[in-house]
């Protein structure tokens, strides 16, 4: 592989930099991970981190993640709730009915969008968007479904069906909600994290980096993986969170991480950095 020139170095967060305990919230650093921070920078790459969670807004995890080592520049960790605010307003979106945390509800009001609970959504809103929340009952089900099929446009922050926590699976709960809309209304929603490019797409905003331009670490073949792939980035796998190298190998091809790792312990000590 000829070297190539990287500007930005885009991770994930849970099972790739970090594993927090669900009970006490505190992220403990993946072995590598810090050092893998510091070459990347020190090799000129514009460091991100992009969760596919939507519980918490990015403000939750600069300090969380600068306790456990990992430190990021303000505007430079991402959720798929950021994404979707900024697509949700480039799409002209004033009304939304959220299912979701204030870690959705906070970026998207940031937008300059009236975000309501579904119960509370008056007659008409622009779309239906799907979040990570434990706090909802059948009515809020119902209440999406009755937009939905009216015709109003349904997204969702992520679909996977879990993610990777210290002690295990975490439920990805807008993922259940999806997979419930879709059958009960016919209709899949559009999911804007990923496996999406839109992340990338405000990366490359932000940094001036193009997706070819950009390396992608994650612990998701169906995630990350898929993401970096269809964008054109370096697809890179780490065997520290859900997936082990067997499940990063039976991806097809073309969606399939180019490097697997099995931790990010010398990561800066790889070849991909040779043109940096
Ligand atoms: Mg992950």
């Amino acid at each position: 592989m000829p070297a190539r020139h990287f500007r930005a170095a885009v991770f994930d967060i849970d099972g790739t930099l970090a594993l927090m305990d669900k009970e006490t919230g505190v992220y403990e650093a993946l072995p590598g991970a810090v050092a893998a921070l510091a070459v990347c920078r020190a090799r000129g790459l514009a460091t991100i981190a992009y969760t596919n969670g939507t519980f918490f807004p990015p403000e939750h995890y600069y300090p969380r993640l600068a306790a456990a080592g990992l430190d990021f520049e303000q505007g430079r960790i991402l959720t798929p709730a950021v994404v979707a605010a900024h697509e949700l307003s480039k799409a002209g979106c004033k009304r939304v009915m959220l299912l979701g945390a204030e870690g959705t509800r906070l970026p998207v009001e940031a937008a300059g969008i009236e975000a309501f609970a579904p119960t509370d959504a008056p007659g008409a809103v622009d779309a239906v968007m799907l979040s990570w929340t434990k706090n909802f009952d059948a009515r809020d089900l119902e209440a999406i479904c009755k937009a939905v099929w009216a015709g109003t446009p349904v997204y969702a922050g992520s679909t996977a069906p879990f993610v990777a926590g210290a002690k295990g699976k975490i439920l990805g709960i807008s993922g259940a909600v999806s997979a419930m809309v879709e059958y009960a209304t016919g209709v899949k929603p559009i999911v804007l994290g990923k496996p999406a490019v839109y992340g990338l797409d405000m990366i490359a905003a932000l940094t001036g980096a193009t997706a070819r331009e950009m390396i992608v670490v994650g612990d998701d073949p169906t995630l990350e993986i898929r993401m970096a792939r269809r964008a054109g980035a370096l697809a890179i796998g780490v065997t520290t969170g859900l997936a082990d190298e067997a499940a990063f190998r039976a991806e097809p091809a073309d969606t399939r991480a180019e490097i697997v790792l099995s931790t990010l312990e010398g990561f800066g000590e790889q070849n991909w950095l040779d043109g940096n």
